[in-house]
């Protein structure tokens, strides 16, 4: 059995859903289906899931919501009508997200939460009709009992409930369509997961019924070694291990959610990223294990929106339980950190920076100051991290010298490293302002004369 999910580009209009029908319709083995909100139409266009976050917000401000509700509307009559439904949507919709907005708002993020995820609801139901209406008997799934999640606060993820509930789907005759991005607690309140979290939805049903595959339709026709946007022409990735997927997506390969590898890594489900556009392309697989390739690094990612915790106090390898107080501060502040390279007298804490503002900082500052006595305690930002992965560079000598030098050709000084943490990857904090030359520049290092096997 394969469970398919297809993201958002994939069912953005009437035209993408009936590609998504004729990928289903060419295989009997895609029983399970998990779909995205509709998407981007081209480059200017605004996903379903941004529309309804903007009509949340609008409610919260007691703004004129009506706009609002209509611009999701539209979105999903278009489709409707171009699909040739018999459904009166738009008013099935409006009631839909008029209930939704009249719901509690004591808690906030729920009441957003709500919202955002009729997207994926509302596109669920629609595709059901649709394969229905054309021959392909096929059911709606609600996530409701099904799709456990834990409580709040913590962020949102699948707990054991969820995979034995949803095992028994494998059973079921007709096509299911499974509304991705979010579950309910076992009190039957909503939560989504992070934005692109129908990956994970995918991902979870694929581990629950033990599929033999688990297809993730997007609009590219692999993964490539490097982001194209900035490096010209990249090689694609055929095949690729869960670590080194992890490590990519980490920093910035958006094509695969990195929380949606877990449910599969755990069972060993092989993973084929694929283009509804050109389903017959192979795409990038990833596996547990790969066969081997002649170049050690598989991909270079690089991403922006770091900040550095610089900490420096004389003897401060001497001091036990110095490591441990600092990290507590940064806990208590909600933060989680990244990285922690340390030497004799330093240690730096790397993080995201959407993390961190200006009193949170101050107060950090104040507390490593006042409670562990260091001598300098500063915040740096602007920090990119460019990740060299590969499962074969730990048999490779010399590597970190060709990057570090490819880097410092550049001009860029290399802030930090990280090697050896992680037998996959090698990890360079930058000045953000590098970071695309940098990108170029290792690619250049690693790819541009090696012949793919
Ligand atoms: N629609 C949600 C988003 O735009 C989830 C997803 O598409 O995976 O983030």
């Amino acid at each position: 059995m394969i469970v398919c999910k297809f993201g958002g580009t994939s069912v953005a209009s009437a035209e993408q859903i009936k590609k998504v029908a004729n990928i289903v319709k060419s295989n009997p083995e895609r029983k399970i289906i998990a779909v995205s909100a509709p998407g981007k139409r081209s480059g200017d266009d605004v996903k379903v899931t941004d529309l309804l976050i903007e009509l949340a917000d609008t409610a919260l401000a007691n703004g004129n919501i009506e706009e609002k509700i209509q611009a999701v509307v539209a979105r999903y009559q278009a489709i409707t009508d171009g699909l040739g439904l018999d459904l009166t949507m738009s008013g099935i919709i409006t009631e839909d997200l008029r209930e939704r907005v009249a719901a509690d708002r004591s808690n906030t993020e729920l009441f957003i939460d709500n919202i955002k995820a009729s997207g994926e609801d509302n596109n669920a139901k629609l595709i059901a009709s649709y394969f229905t209406s054309i021959g392909m008997p096929a059911k709606y799934v609600s996530p409701k009992d099904r799709l456990i999640v834990n409580d709040r606060p913590e962020r949102t993820f699948a707990i054991r409930e969820a995979y034995v509930n949803l095992n028994k789907l494998k059973d079921e005759k007709e096509i299911i369509i499974f509304p991705g991005f979010f579950g309910y607690t076992k009190e039957g309140i909503l939560r989504t997961f992070d934005r692109g979290g129908s990956d994970i939805t995918g991902s979870i049903l694929a581990s629950a019924v033990g599929a033999d595959l688990y297809e993730n339709f997007t609009d590219v026709d692999c993964v490539f070694a490097a982001n194209p946007k900035i490096v010209n022409d990249p090689v694609d990735i055929k095949e690729i291990t869960y670590r080194e997927m992890r490590e990519l997506s980490y920093a910035g390969f958006s094509v695969f959610h990195d929380e949606a590898l877990m449910p599969v890594y755990k069972q060993g489900i092989p993973v084929n990223i694929k283009n509804t556009n050109n389903p017959s392309a192979p795409g990038t697989l990833i596996l547990p294990t790969r066969s081997q390739s002649n170049r050690p690094v598989t991909g270079i990612s690089a991403d922006g929106g770091f900040a550095i915790l610089y900490v420096s106090k004389y003897l401060m390898n001497r001091e036990v339980g110095f490591g441990r107080k600092l990290l507590q501060i940064i806990e208590e502040e909600n933060i989680s950190y990244e990285h922690t390279p340390s030497g004799l007298d330093d240690i730096s804490v790397i993080m995201r920076s959407d993390q961190l503002c200006k009193e949170k900082e101050a107060r950090i500052i104040q507390r490593v100051k006042d409670e562990l006595c260091a001598d300098d305690v500063h915040f740096s930002h602007d920090l990119s991290m460019i990740v060299i992965v590969g499962e074969g560079m730990r048999h490779n000598t010399g590597l970190a010298a060709r990057a570090a030098s490819a880097i410092s050709s550049t001009g860029a000084n290399i802030e930090m490293i990280n090697q050896g943490s992680s037998e996959v990857s090698l990890v360079f904090g930058v000045r953000s302002e590098f970071e695309n030359q940098i990108l170029k520049g290792l690619y250049q290092e690693f790819f541009a004369t090696i012949p793919s096997l």
